[in-house]
């Protein structure tokens, strides 16, 4: 049972509230359920923010447009296009897009709510947005691919831009889809800015924006361990994913010593005893980024096992890192982790554990990083990406990959702030106090907006 507050909704009624509003979003409210029970006695111990997450839980705007494009076949084929600017109190809009067939307004509501709190994490001026379509890029030619997103970007670019919402990529979003996207911006609002994140860095693109995600998610995975004295040498490591996110993050992981021992993507996953070296990772990367083919292959090509139709949360590990999607982690899976022996979990994609998994690892006070923060190191250097473009400048590899490495660091000290309980750290709670008060303090300031 909640407590009733003096100011405000209880819980209870927040959440009765928000589902008669939102009855057919299921993530949406998933991922406000998780922020307003953990910010519960927070906001109960601090009068002045009750009510604002019944804004914050309102998108500012949300936009929804028809996406007509030409196949190979000459047939007009129709998709439909989103872009909900969530909140803008501390800066532009700033999200990816996604394009798979999965896409919904509750996808993409939950995804714009998260990412309003990861960008407040990273300590960058940059508000929560998230869009795309449910468009499948599976199969389709590069010409497909570039006619639909010249098509997707001829509605979108009206209501972007570089102090407005800058979009970025996400599943399905890669350099490919940024490129035509970008293109297509250019050439309709005449002019040449940083509208995007996520360019080649060629063409005004940062350098280490690709492994970003997979990076800081692996440097805030290894400031987790030293609370606890422990390193990623040796270690066994679970990822699942095969796209960029996971791909990085096994780079990372290998680079110090880690096993990776799984990748996956959605036919199934691969369980390599001898673990992933940078040598078959070279092969996962041109099978998944220029072939396009399935991760099943890998199992062809290095004689291990393969999963159909399966995730990789029953093998034995001391690290799990998911990066493919939302809600790939049941609460079964959370126990069967646990009982095998791990002991650390950071989420490179958004909300892949249930709610009931998170809470699991809470209870159980394993080292669990929620992807608001364990995966905000590809926001943090759009934002870097931002900066550049704004400075008209490029700065090397080395100095983004530091800046990089003390925003991880810096959200880790956050966690550690407001999520300190005696001797655990309860990251959930940590984050999501952490990213709500400079957009809540924001908010204030700014009046009833
Ligand atoms: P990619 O499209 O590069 O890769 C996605 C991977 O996840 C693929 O292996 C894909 O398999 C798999 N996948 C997608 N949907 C499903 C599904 N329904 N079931 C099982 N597997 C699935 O995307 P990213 O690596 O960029 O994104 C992965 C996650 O990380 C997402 O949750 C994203 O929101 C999050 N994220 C990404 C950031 C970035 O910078 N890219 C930043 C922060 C978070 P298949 O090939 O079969 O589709």
């Amino acid at each position: 049972m909640s407590k009733t507050k003096k100011v405000g909704l209880s819980v209870q009624q927040f959440l009765l509230r928000l589902r008669a509003r939102n009855p057919y979003e299921p993530e949406f409210v998933q991922s406000v359920q998780e922020v307003v029970e953990s910010l519960d006695d927070f906001i109960d111990s601090h009068p002045k923010y009750a009510g604002l997450l019944e804004r914050m839980a309102e998108p500012e705007r949300t936009i929804i447009f028809r996406v007509p494009w030409i196949n190979d076949n000459n047939e007009i084929v129709i998709n439909r296009g989103y872009r909900v600017q969530m909140n803008s109190a501390i800066g532009p809009y700033k999200g990816g897009l996604r394009f798979h067939p999965s896409v919904n307004l509750s996808i993409l509501k939950f995804l714009a709510f998260e990412q309003t709190f990861k960008n407040s994490l990273t300590g960058l001026p940059m508000g929560g947005g998230k869009g795309g379509s449910d468009f499948d890029p599976k199969g389709k030619s590069d010409y497909e691919i570039m006619r639909f997103c010249q098509s997707f970007m001829t509605e979108l670019h009206g209501h972007i831009g570089m102090n407005t919402d800058v979009p970025a990529g996400d599943i399905g979003v890669g350099g490919r889809e940024i490129g035509f996207l970008f293109g297509q911006y250019k050439r309709l609002a005449k002019e040449f800015t940083g509208v995007l994140t996520g360019k080649h860095p060629g063409w005004g693109g940062s350098h280490i924006r690709p492994e970003a995600t997979g990076y800081g998610l692996v440097y805030f995975v290894q400031h987790m361990l030293a609370t606890r004295n422990k390193a990623i040498k040796g270690k066994r490591v679970l990822i699942s994913g095969s796209g960029n996110v996971a791909q990085f993050a096994c780079e990372k992981i290998i680079e110090h010593g880690g096993k990776v021992l799984t990748m996956s993507d959605s036919n199934g996953f691969v369980y390599d005893k001898n673990g992933i070296d940078i040598e078959k990772l070279e092969f996962i990367k041109i099978l998944k980024n220029q072939k396009r083919g399935r991760i099943a292959e890998y199992a062809d090509r290095y004689h291990c096992e393969y999963f159909e139709n399966a995730k990789p949360w029953n093998v034995a590990c001391h690290i799990a890192l998911p990066c493919a999607t939302q809600n790939e982690l049941e609460f079964e899976d959370a126990v069967a982790l646990v009982e095998n022996g791990c002991y650390c979990v950071g989420e490179g994609a958004n909300m892949p554990s249930r709610n009931a998994a998170s809470d699991y690892f809470v209870e159980k006070k394993i080292l669990y990083a929620p992807g608001k923060a364990a995966n905000a190191g590809g926001v943090a250097v759009s934002g870097l990406e931002m900066t550049q473009n704004n400075m008209r400048t490029v700065w090397t590899h080395e100095k983004v990959d530091r800046e990089l490495q003390g925003t991880m660091h810096r959200i880790h000290n956050t966690c550690v702030k407001y999520g300190k309980e005696g001797e655990f750290i309860n990251y959930v709670k940590g984050s999501n106090i952490g990213g709500f008060i400079k957009v809540a303090d924001a908010m204030l300031d700014q009046g009833a907006v």
